[in-house]
């Protein structure tokens, strides 16, 4: 396994990354101060993308040539490469003609005492800056649309660059190519130095300030390394359930209905992932302050749930031969898992055989892009394209 070298990245208190948490909660700054980020396997995966990235588009190379490689001592596996060559190629295609700049440190300082950031990839040409965000997750949708991390890349981009190039416009992007989708957003420079000034500046200020102020909300806490024991946001959830749930005291049976209305189902739905989410951080919390030896009153750490499994499966599987029973089962590869064995040039002879069972229905926001579940559709299967 041949290693490549990757230099390390610093961050700043106020990060890009960080940029909606502490806009809008500028007492988190001072809740995690000191706090571990102990970094999420996922983190490690996105790290390790962007890693690949950078390489390819400043050598050149393309993702699958890495496949098999370690970088900065992590394997780049073979599902990587298809995503990351996605994200390559759109940058690559922005670029075609401009200036490209990979993994550029930028300095918003002006509005954001020691601020930068690392922006992943800018191209700049005939006054327009583009601005792209690789975001190697797969589970919620990321709008470029305000998106306060991109606006900060894009601020830091012109206090550190504009002395060396024209820059009238700012177009946003963020490409996940993880779950095929790419957002853009189109900011003047005139409207973005304006946030600047109107919100990044005052809202830094406070946030350095050991603030006190608590803003929970279900995007601005869903990463901060003090959810779990945030008293505002414990405060937040148990306001939102009692608040909700209330009137049901009443012992009007005639006005009160026994059972929730359709209307206060639909107030409660959209505050339910922050509720659930922050049940699971509190309970993580408790599990790990008993792991270091802590005391949670009523609480104990006991052993959880394992499956049964062979003590040495080759023994197992010849006594059960001797037996008479069949030790081994045979299943065909998933689609998927065809894709990637047979790469690019075969995959196609099996597009044929590949259908897509329909989904169950599943709850969903009404400014969901995907259309209403239709019960009465005969289509029971659909090609995968
Ligand atoms: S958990 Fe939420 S409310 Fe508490 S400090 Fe973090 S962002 Fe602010």
């Amino acid at each position: 396994m041949q290693q490549l070298e990757l230099i390390p990245l610093a961050h700043a208190k106020l990060s890009p990354s960080s940029a909606h948490r502490w806009l809008h909660c500028p007492g988190s700054v001072t809740l995690e101060a000191g706090m571990v980020d102990e970094g999420s396997e996922f983190a490690k995966e996105g790290t390790l993308a962007h890693a690949l990235a950078e390489r390819c588009l400043i050598y050149g190379t393309d993702p699958p040539s890495y496949v098999g490689h370690a970088i900065d001592g992590a394997e780049v596996p073979a599902d990587m490469a298809k995503p990351v060559a996605d994200y390559v190629d759109y940058v690559r295609s922005i670029a075609e003609g401009n200036t490209l700049l990979v993994e550029q440190r930028v300095e918003f300082t002006h509005w954001v005492p020691d601020g930068f950031g690392t922006s992943d990839a800018v191209v700049i040409g005939n006054g327009l800056c583009h601005v792209i965000d690789l975001k190697f997750g797969q589970g919620v949708r990321v709008d470029a649309h305000r998106n306060e991390q991109a606006m900060l890349y894009a601020l830091g981009v012109w206090q550190t660059y504009s002395p060396l190039y024209e820059i009238d416009t700012f177009v946003l992007h963020i490409h996940m190519p993880r779950l095929d989708y790419v957002s853009e957003y189109t900011i003047t420079v005139r409207e973005l130095l304006n946030w600047a000034a109107d919100v990044v500046r005052p809202a830094a200020q406070k946030a350095l300030s050991n603030s006190v102020d608590f803003k929970p909300g279900e995007k601005t806490c869903r990463w901060c390394k003090a959810r779990s024991s945030c008293r505002a946001l414990a405060r937040f959830n148990y306001e939102l359930t009692s608040s909700r749930f209330d009137e049901l005291d009443e012992p009007l049976e005639v006005k009160v209905p026994h059972t929730l209305t359709v209307d206060e189902i639909a107030a409660l739905l959209p505050r339910l992932p922050l509720l659930v989410q922050w049940a699971k951080d509190v309970e993580e919390h408790a599990s790990s302050v008993l792991s270091a030896g802590g005391v949670v009153p009523g609480f104990k750490l006991v052993e959880g749930r394992s499956l049964r499994q062979w003590a040495d499966e080759e023994r197992a599987a010849n006594l059960l031969l001797t037996l008479g029973c069949e030790p081994y089962t045979q299943k065909v590869i998933s689609p998927s898992q065809a894709e990637k064995a047979l790469g690019k040039a075969k995959a196609g002879q099996i597009v044929d055989l590949v259908v897509k069972p329909r989904g169950k229905p599943s709850l969903a926001p009404e400014h969901d892009p995907r259309p209403v579940y239709n019960e009465s559709a005969t289509v029971l299967f659909e090609v995968e394209k």
